[in-house]
């Protein structure tokens, strides 16, 4: 297949059509700043695993690193277990704080309602642990 960067003209994988400027150099460059920022706009926190970016994706939150598999897949039952989904505010808090706070959970199991922490952990294959703890009753603190 014919690539158009002879005449100046570069092919961006996540831009629908051509941009055009003086030089291939400055095509490059232009286009490497663009992917930073679509990049950038994507990245959910860094990698519990590894510290990579985590980036997300339409099925999960993903390590950028090809060689580690840490995920954190939007289908996920251990959420969906407590009438919960793993949404990118979800993960933003599991992965930059390690617990996240979910209010008005539901059990599955036996209907009723509550809040809770999860705390995400790593297994010894380095695979996400979520694990429930109950919020400690507030204390005043004067
Ligand atoms: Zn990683």
């Amino acid at each position: 297949m014919g690539t158009p960067e002879d005449d100046g003209w570069i092919n961006a994988e996540d831009y629908d059509g051509y941009i055009p400027f003086e030089s291939k150099e400055e095509n490059e460059k232009r286009l490497a700043a663009l992917h930073e920022k679509q990049a950038a706009a994507n990245i959910v926190g860094d990698c519990p695993a590894c510290g990579t970016h985590v980036i997300e994706r339409e099925k999960g939150f993903f390590c950028d690193n090809m060689e580690c598999h840490f995920a954190l897949w939007k289908n996920n039952r251990f959420f969906q277990a407590i009438g919960k989904e793993m949404t990118r505010e979800v993960a933003d808090d599991l992965l930059n704080c390690g617990t996240v706070k979910l209010e008005n959970c539901v059990s599955k199991r036996t209907g009723n309602k509550f809040s809770c922490y999860v705390d995400l952990t790593l297994d010894e294959e380095e695979r996400p642990h979520f694990e429930i703890r109950f919020p400690q009753k507030k204390r005043r603190r004067e």
